[in-house]
Formats: C-alpha cells, sequence, structure tokens
C-alpha cells in the first residue's frame, strides 16, 4: 500500500510528492498529464475501488484490469502482439495444494470486488488469467529498474524463455 502512494500508478516514476485520485484516493500520479494518460485503464477501476471499499490485492488489480482490456479489445490489443491470453499456459494442473488454496482465496475475492454491471465471466475463464499471471507474470520495476513496484503481463514476452531460474535480467527503460 505504501509504494502504491510512492510510485506513478501511469509512469512508474518514484515521486516523493504525488497526486492521489480524488475518486478511489488510492491511484497516484505525478502531475495531471499522467493521471489523463492512465485514466483509460483506470476508469472502471476506480469505481470498482471505490465500491469495494478498498483496493485488493496486486493480482486480482491486474486480473480485473486484463478482463476490462479483454472485454473492450478482444483477444489482440495491438498489431504487434504476437499471442493472444487463451494461447498461453495456466499451468493450475500442477500447482501444489497449498499453492491452490491461496488461489482460491484470490479469485474468491475477484468475485466480491469484480462489479455487477461489468461483463460476467466463467470461474474457469478467472481461474486461467490468475494462473497466467502466476507462470507468466512479468515484474514491473521503477524508472531505475531496482525496484519492483508490480506484476504486468506481456503477451510478446511470454514466448520468451521464462524458466523459474533466469541466467540473465534485461532491463527496459522507457524502451531504452
Ligand atoms: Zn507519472
Ligand atoms: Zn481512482
Amino acid at each position: 500500500c505504501s509504494l502504491a502512494e510512492r510510485i506513478c500508478h501511469s509512469c512508474f516514476r518514484r515521486q516523493d510528492k504525488l497526486q492521489r485520485c480524488g475518486q478511489c484516493k488510492f491511484s497516484h500520479y505525478c502531475d495531471r498529464t499522467c493521471q489523463r494518460a492512465g485514466w483509460a485503464e483506470h476508469k472502471q477501476e476506480c469505481a470498482a475501488i471505490k465500491n469495494y471499499g478498498k483496493a485488493p490485492n496486486e493480482n486480482i488489480r491486474l486480473v480485473a484490469r486484463i478482463m476490462w482490456r479483454l472485454d473492450k479489445d478482444g483477444g489482440v490489443v495491438s498489431d504487434t502482439q504476437l499471442t493472444t491470453l487463451d494461447q498461453l499456459e495456466d499451468h493450475i494442473e500442477d500447482m501444489a495444494e497449498d499453492e491452490l488454496k491461496e488461489f482460491k482465496v484470490d479469485i474468491h475475492n475477484f468475485l466480491d470486488y469484480w462489479p455487477r454491471n461489468s461483463k460476467q465471466h466463467t470461474s474457469d475463464v478467472i481461474s486461467h488469467i490468475f494462473g497466467l499471471i502466476n507462470c507468466n507474470g512479468f515484474t514491473v520495476s521503477d524508472q531505475r529498474g531496482l525496484q519492483a513496484v508490480g506484476v504486468g503481463l506481456f503477451p510478446n514476452l511470454c514466448l520468451v524463455n521464462h524458466d523459474c531460474w533466469p541466467n540473465c535480467t534485461v532491463i527496459l527503460n522507457h524502451g531504452k
């Protein structure tokens, strides 16, 4: 939660003074420009957080953001996207018992958070997205590339070897 107040939710820069979203009081931004840039992704989340009374954990927030984007754009969100989310593996059947337990808690909380007026999905679809994040999610880091600030799903990156014992780190700093 404290990280959510120190990192801009749009450009992921760490700033001493961020401005808070007046609606949900959760999202923080450098300035109006960053807030406007992040609004398309935050709009539905903003209302959901307000209704839920707090922000759910980052996996639940990410699943919701992915769902809203899929409902809006379909499976492929850009010309350069090489794969769709239904082609990726979730490896749910390989999960250990205790891992599966946590997983079910997340799904349960997701269903409480997901707005009634958003498109409803079967629990299979929801589990698949949670499973994808679990085994295909990549860490999002701050502008220095040193601190993890969240998790994201990047379909093209999922095609690259993402073994659990990596032998290298790639840092992308604003495209450089
Ligand atoms: Zn910013
Ligand atoms: Zn908001």
